[in-house]
């Protein structure tokens, strides 16, 4: 080796980069963009979904009670903790009339996110075909991917004012490959709740075919006006091929404590646990007790909340649609999709890359959601989980479109 010679390259980046193949096409989210550009501009994000003000306040002085009586400052069971396994059981059968065993049928996973991870990771082998309805929440083509799988996407189209499921794709899309539909309802971004006539036909179509379904439905008690959250697992049939998937992140506003759960047969939790128990093993001791709190909270908080953020959406559509937008219904979520066609604009992401400079306000390409992006392109989503004078003064600047 003459001494001219270049250093070995330790890290291999000149002969391969060192993302592997499997997230080489995911890159970045467009949420660091976004709230990167919200800061330069001092825009009001309604970019990412997390709210502004914090859940209950009981239920953060059960957080502190638990820390400072030392449960949960150390690893808590791999299944997560008793109180909160029968919280969750005791939840589903009030709201739902579900019936699940708390010992061999609920795992606490760290959110939803490491939920639908480990579901995927524990369930998939490689090359499994997933039917997954589009556009999606951020990670689920990332996990698919992890987990070796092929995303089969089944799009999700817009019909007077709601999008909605095309049950004639949902049926082409399935083949002998298929190991499990990924459902997610109500659903993000688009604020569709699904019909009882679209998770029928789910249900029978997961039945005939023999699926897995995984359901996230962490947004099960975001449901407004006349639309209703009806589990996947109630349907005949569905118990026990259903994954269900929860959160007390958004149902709490408590997004930073991940805290999630699976419900479903002893056979499906078990291999979700294999994969979960090799990812964070565990997480959120003392958050755990309190979402057991949080969990058994009566009736009239769930129903304050629901009021709250449908006053929200109402603030929100209405400032939305004065300034020019096509605004879809919203029956679910945090989010309202609008189409930005009213306005001349045809391009999702140009327009949400000069609207905080023409308007002061961040929002997401709906396109980000999507393998066929071009179903995407004109559709724009607004987070309205903020404070009433947040969304009054998002309305405000954006009204300066229509002028
Ligand atoms: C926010 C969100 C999640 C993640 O939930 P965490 O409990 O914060 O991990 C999962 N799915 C959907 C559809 C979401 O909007």
């Amino acid at each position: 080796m003459t001494s001219s010679a270049r250093p070995a390259d330790p890290a291999g980046t000149a002969a391969r980069p060192p993302l592997n193949r499997r997230l080489a096409e995911f890159g970045t989210t467009i949420f660091a963009e976004m709230s990167a550009l919200a800061l330069r501009t001092g825009s009001i994000n309604l970019g990412q979904g997390f709210p502004d003000t914090d859940g209950p306040e009981e239920i953060r002085e059960a957080a502190v009670r638990a820390l400072r009586d030392g449960r949960g400052n150390q690893y808590p069971p791999g299944p997560g903790v008793p109180e909160l396994r029968a919280a969750v059981t005791a939840h589903q059968l009030r709201r739902y009339g579900l019936t699940f065993d708390p010992d061999t049928e609920v795992l606490v996973t760290a959110g939803a996110t490491e939920a639908i991870a480990a579901a995927l990771l524990g369930l998939l082998e490689p090359g499994d075909e997933v039917v997954a309805l589009e556009p999606y929440y951020d990670s689920y083509a990332a996990c698919i991917a992890m987990a070796g799988g092929r995303r089969v996407p089944v799009t999700l189209r817009p019909h007077e004012g709601r999008f909605r499921l095309d049950l004639d794709e949902l049926r082409a899309a399935v083949t002998d490959r298929t190991r499990l539909l990924l459902i997610n309802t109500p659903h993000n971004p688009t604020g569709t709740v699904l019909t009882r006539a679209e998770l029928t036909a789910i249900a029978e179509l997961a039945v005939e075919r023999d699926l897995l379904v995984v359901t996230d439905e962490v947004y099960e008690h975001l449901v407004f006006d006349d639309a209703e959250h009806l589990p996947l697992a109630t349907f005949p049939g569905m118990r026990d091929r259903t994954v269900t998937i929860g959160s007390a992140g958004k149902t709490f506003s408590f997004t930073g404590w991940k805290v999630g759960w699976v419900t479903a047969a002893p056979a499906l939790v078990s291999a979700v646990r294999s994969a979960k128990q090799y990812l964070t093993y565990v997480a959120s001791g003392p958050f755990q007790y309190a979402v057991a709190e949080a969990l058994a909270l009566p009736d009239s908080y769930f129903d304050a909340f629901r009021a709250d953020m449908r006053a929200k959406r109402d603030v929100l559509a209405a400032g939305l649609t004065d300034a020019g937008f096509d605004v879809f219904t919203t029956a679910g979520t945090y989010f309202i999709t609008t189409d930005i066609r009213p306005l001349g604009e045809t391009d999702g992401f140009a327009f949400c890359r000069a609207l905080p400079e023409r308007a002061g306000v961040v929002a997401i390409p709906n396109a980000v959601f999507y393998d066929h992006r071009e179903a995407g392109a004109p559709f724009v989503r607004f987070a309205f989980c903020k404070r009433a004078d947040v969304l009054e003064e998002a309305a405000k600047r954006l009204k300066s479109l229509s002028v």
